[in-house]
């Protein structure tokens, strides 16, 4: 099979990311084949291939946004048939034994491992995952429509949760990529009113359009004080900015991995009053399981640009150069 493979981490624009052939992967005893249909392309592809995160595989294959059908079961694998469609989504396995697994904070696991930095992800024709960790999908909906859900779907879930929005209340949303717009279109239906904050004329006509009652440049502040704000723009220059738009009482969820550093902050503006700054890290199988059948009462619709899987080099340069806006998905045009 072909795969891509982070040869390099470094630049993408300088291809450290190699287009490889290779074995297709064996599943272990727990775990299910998928042959991969779309992978979704998440900043988090971008931060492993280029280093910013640490290398936990060398050579690894990104991708954690895989819809895919199952094209073989491990030996011990219970409950999955070949030929069914299933998720892959970041988190890919945690011990299940630790105090934070216990309590219902698996994404916490110390042990946790991830989909495309641990293990090989869907930038492939074939990949493996514990079945214990693969979703099933909701019928009716396309696989591309369906792949940027399970990471930037789930993510902007567990985002808008952590932000602790009152029924009603006005949600900011800092960014406006693959996650803000699916975790938009969610609060909307739940009765938010949602001002976004972006830099792409592009991402802000789609916001409007969603429903958004404002959308202004990240350096502005919003129309009317926030209940809630969300950070996904990986730009810590805005944490302040954004407190300084949160109500009393208002909270912060920063939804990214990565986040450059954020600038002292001012506390009589940007703390008092009992505001709160809160990160969020990955998401329990639970989140995973909430959001997708959220999104398919809802029928919550990503806006998605397509690329061949020849050409995920291609479509990480456009996310980082911000030339398209919601999801790029990858497609297995070779099998
Ligand atoms: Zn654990
Ligand atoms: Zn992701």
């Amino acid at each position: 099979m072909r795969a891509w493979s982070v040869a390099a981490p470094g630049p993408v624009e300088e291809g450290g990311l190699r287009f490889v052939a290779r074995p297709v992967p064996e599943p272990g005893d727990d775990e299910l084949l998928v042959h991969v249909r779309a992978c979704g392309v998440c900043r988090t592809d971008l931060h492993v291939a280029e280093g910013d995160l640490p290398v936990h595989r060398p050579g690894v294959t990104p991708g954690h946004e895989v819809v895919g059908v199952v094209a073989g079961l491990g030996a011990a694998v219970r409950g999955f048939e070949v030929g069914e469609r299933v998720g892959v989504a970041w988190l890919r396995r945690t011990d299940g034994t630790c105090a934070y697994c216990v309590r219902g904070s698996e994404n916490l696991c110390p042990a946790s491992r991830y989909t495309g930095w641990d293990a090989d992800g869907g930038y492939a024709e074939y990949t493996v995952v514990p079945a214990a960790f693969a979703y099933r999908l909701p019928g009716g909906v396309d696989d591309v429509s369906l792949a940027p859900l399970l990471c930037a779907g789930i993510i902007g879930h567990r985002a808008l949760r952590r932000a602790s929005l009152p029924p009603g209340g006005r949600l900011g949303l800092y960014g406006f990529g693959g996650s803000a717009h699916l975790c938009a279109q969610v609060a909307l239906a739940e009765g938010a009113t949602v001002h976004v904050l972006t830099r792409g004329a592009a991402a802000r006509e789609l916001a409007l359009k969603l429903g958004a009652a404002s959308a202004r440049d990240s350096r502005e502040m919003p129309p009317e004080p926030l209940d809630s704000a969300i950070l996904f723009a990986p730009v810590g220059d805005l944490v302040p900015l954004a407190l300084r738009a949160l109500d009393r009482g208002g909270v912060l969820a920063i939804a990214g991995i990565h986040l450059s550093d954020v600038p002292a902050l001012h506390y009589e503006s940007e703390l008092f009053y009992e505001k709160e700054v809160r990160s969020v890290t990955s998401n329990t199988r639970e989140d995973g399981r909430e959001f997708l059948a959220l999104a398919a009462r809802h029928g919550v619709h990503a806006t998605t640009h397509t690329y061949p899987l020849s050409q995920a080099d291609r479509a990480l340069r456009d996310l980082k150069a911000g030339r398209f806006d919601g999801a790029a998905v990858l497609v297995n045009d070779l099998s």
